[in-house]
């Protein structure tokens, strides 16, 4: 019997009711698959431990995050705390001391879920988006000086590394790779931005060679949201910055129905440190509390923790049942337009893993 520690972190809002949802579909499938075990550890931190201890987690959070197989996190952000305390605190200061550097977002038109592009479906949008996730527009640099006063100046200074850049090529090219189309889409600026963007062509150039099997080709950020609405079948692996592909992936996800059902892995790929997985969506507290939140992106972000650990076939069981969940539109919460709750999905997606045969 193999066995895996996942610490989870339900974090805010929404985070908790998902996250819960899916610790038992996990529990269920492990029950059904009966060759691995999962141990949860449950970790209060977010918003109200904030406004408790001034902190979004303990001095010794990292300490404790550390000896664990994956995080499993739900979302963070309350109505009463700024957005970037609840995110540098908790979310990203994991991130970045793991160095997650890799951020994955697969995205696909699920079966029965009718995205906003007309006549495309689940054969016509299959991405892959690579978020560079470690440094870019996000490494923090910058200041204010004057403030308030008339000649304020605020700087937000995007960091790019040649280290950084090439590791998160490599990744993207050797998972472009790994998929039946063996494409990469690398997105840039670089007519604008005509240092670090330029340095992403350059690298992108230099890796592509290490992988010639690799089709790939260039977009500015701008003309590829075109891209994406107008001719989706002609993309398939993207990599992008930390801010290019955070937007993009947004829009991604409403292209494939829901931000509720879109899902995300932040991985250390050399496995120095656990890696976390979580839905892309945040902690949505105008739904929460109503039991309506959708809990798909938090079951798929699981079939990704499950590939992590070793355990692809039970992933690939899962991504079954959410599929057959999906295809019934009696079982679609109202984010896709339906009227089920987080409870019926759920319990839904359950049965399917226990009637599983495969
Ligand atoms: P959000 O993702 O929380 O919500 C956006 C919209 O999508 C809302 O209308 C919400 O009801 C809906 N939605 C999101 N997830 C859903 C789900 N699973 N089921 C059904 N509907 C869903 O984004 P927001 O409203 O911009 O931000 C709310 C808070 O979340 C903010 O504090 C923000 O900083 C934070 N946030 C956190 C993360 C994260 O922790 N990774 C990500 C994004 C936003
Ligand atoms: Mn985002």
């Amino acid at each position: 019997m193999r066995h895996h520690r996942i610490a989870a972190i339900p974090g805010d809002g929404i985070g908790g009711e998902v996250i819960a949802a899916g610790i038992e579909v996990l529990q269920a499938l492990a029950a059904r698959d009966g060759s691995f075990g999962l141990a949860f550890e449950s970790f209060d931190w977010g918003s109200d431990y904030y406004k408790a201890h001034g902190v979004m987690m303990p001095a010794d959070g990292l300490a404790r995050l550390k000896p664990f197989d994956a995080i499993y996190f739900g979302a963070v952000g309350a109505p009463d705390v700024p957005d970037h305390v609840t995110l540098w605190g908790l979310r990203l200061a994991i991130c970045q001391s793991f160095d997650q550097y890799a951020n994955v977002r697969p995205t696909r038109l699920l079966p029965g879920i009718a995205g906003p592009l007309r006549d495309v479906g689940p054969a016509d949008l299959d991405w892959v988006i690579v978020r560079e996730n470690s440094e870019g527009e996000y490494a923090g640099q910058g200041g204010r000086s004057h403030r308030g006063l008339p000649e304020e100046v605020a700087t937000e200074v995007a960091i790019f590394t040649r280290a950084g850049v090439t590791r998160i090529m490599r990744f993207a090219f050797a998972l472009a790779r790994s998929r039946p189309r063996r494409h990469l889409t690398v997105v840039t600026k670089s007519n604008a931005q005509r240092h670090g963007m330029v340095l992403w062509d350059e690298i992108a150039a230099e890796v592509a060679a290490e992988f010639p099997e690799v089709t790939w080709d260039k977009m500015l950020v701008d003309a590829m949201t075109m891209r994406m609405t107008l001719k989706p079948r002609t993309l398939d692996t993207v990599v992008a910055t930390n801010l290019h592909a955070d937007i993009l992936s947004d829009l991604a996800a409403a292209l494939a129905g829901s931000l509720g059902i879109a899902p995300t892995a932040n991985l250390n790929p050399e496995r120095r440190f656990p890696s976390m997985f979580e839905p892309i969506h945040g902690s949505a507290f105008d739904i929460t509390g109503q039991g309506i939140a959708n809990p798909i992106g938090t079951f798929w972000t699981a079939t990704m923790m499950l590939d992590h650990l070793g355990e692809a076939a039970a992933g690939q069981r899962l991504m079954r049942a959410i599929e057959r969940v999906t295809a019934d539109p009696a079982l679609h919460t109202p984010d896709l337009g339906g009227r089920a709750t987080t409870r019926a999905v759920t319990d839904a997606v359950i049965a399917a893993i226990q009637g599983d045969n495969a």
